[in-house]
């Protein structure tokens, strides 16, 4: 469902008043389309690399956003910020490989959401930052995500896992988010209980069954037509989960879930208190925004990790 991603220059990324940092390889190419250098702002104890961050005028626009990014149009995608070519990109680098899910605060990431039709899969996606070197959790030297507290998976029983979060949470369209995310609250339990010595983990995660935790569901906040958006969300978050590493494994990954879930439920309640009538797509899409604003951007995600894995 992510891997047609193309900038479709909504702007977002570029009138959200961010700081974007600048290599200072990439000033001089950019000093072209410049005859001042008000362009460029200090950035007092950023790293040596960087040699400050854009300008950025009224309303939060960056003063290289006219009619989409100047610099692109001129020096093309190479030329640009890494933290603009990265955007809208999560980043997970472990022992598997580099890995790409996508923050939905861009729209047409959040369009993506909404257009696809069919099964969700893993699959080898495009250059993972095209023009860039791709930067984000680099996991590669560290121990695999936690089992359970005293356990470790190995990186073959984590891919199966992945996998298999994404296509619980994919299939089945008339399954609510609220229903998915039981099962594999459910399943984690089960999980847990795997020892080594009989069968790899990853077996253990292909026989997991689809039975529903023995706890109350909570009911839906969306109609059936948007539990396949929803949920795409939700396999969004479970695939390329930084949580896997920052918290503690498998349980911190499905709890970071059900906060996307609940960040969702309460960005759709304060539009329906804003608006009357039944969900549109167009709100929606504009409260999945909101939610990626917060829990991808926004957050302070070593925190976020402390809290889900019950450190703080
Ligand atoms: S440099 Fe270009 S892509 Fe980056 S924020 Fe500015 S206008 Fe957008």
């Amino acid at each position: 469902m992510h891997a047609s991603y193309g900038c479709r220059h909504a702007g977002a990324c570029c009138s959200s008043g961010w700081a974007i940092a600048l290599e200072r390889e990439k000033v001089d190419a950019i000093q072209l389309l410049r005859a001042d250098r008000g362009w460029l702002l200090p950035a007092p104890g950023a790293p040596t690399e960087v040699a400050g961050v854009i300008a950025y005028g009224r309303g939060g626009r960056c003063v290289f956003h006219r009619d989409g990014c100047e610099i692109q149009r001129a020096s093309g995608h190479d030329a640009l910020p890494s933290a603009c070519q990265h955007f809208p990109r999560e980043v997970l680098i472990d022992p598997r490989g580099i890995f790409v899910t996508l923050s939905h605060y861009c729209p047409t990431a959040a369009d993506l959401l909404f257009e696809h039709h069919g099964p969700v899969e893993i699959v080898a996606g495009p250059p993972a930052v095209p023009g860039g070197t791709p930067e984000g959790l680099n996991a590669v030297d560290v121990l695999p995500p936690l089992l359970t507290g005293s356990m470790l998976m190995d990186h073959e029983g984590y891919a199966a896992w992945e996998a298999h979060m994404v296509q619980t949470l994919t299939t089945r369209d008339t399954r609510s988010p609220e229903e998915a995310l039981a099962i594999l609250d459910g399943q984690v339990k089960s999980l847990q209980r795997w020892r080594p010595g009989k069968s790899p983990l990853a077996d253990a995660v292909r026989n997991l069954r689809d039975d529903c935790a023995d706890t109350a569901i909570p009911e839906p906040f969306v109609s059936v037509t948007f539990f396949p958006v929803v949920k795409r969300l939700l396999a969004a978050h479970a695939f390329a989960s930084w949580m896997a590493y920052q918290g503690n494994g498998l349980p911190s990954v499905v709890r970071k879930l059900h906060l996307t879930l609940a960040t969702l439920r309460m960005e759709v309640a304060g539009l329906r208190d804003r608006a009357c009538g039944p969900l549109t797509a167009s709100a929606l899409k504009d409260a999945i925004r909101q939610t990626d604003l917060q829990l991808v951007h926004l957050a302070d995600r070593d925190h976020l990790a402390r809290r889900l894995s019950g450190w703080v």
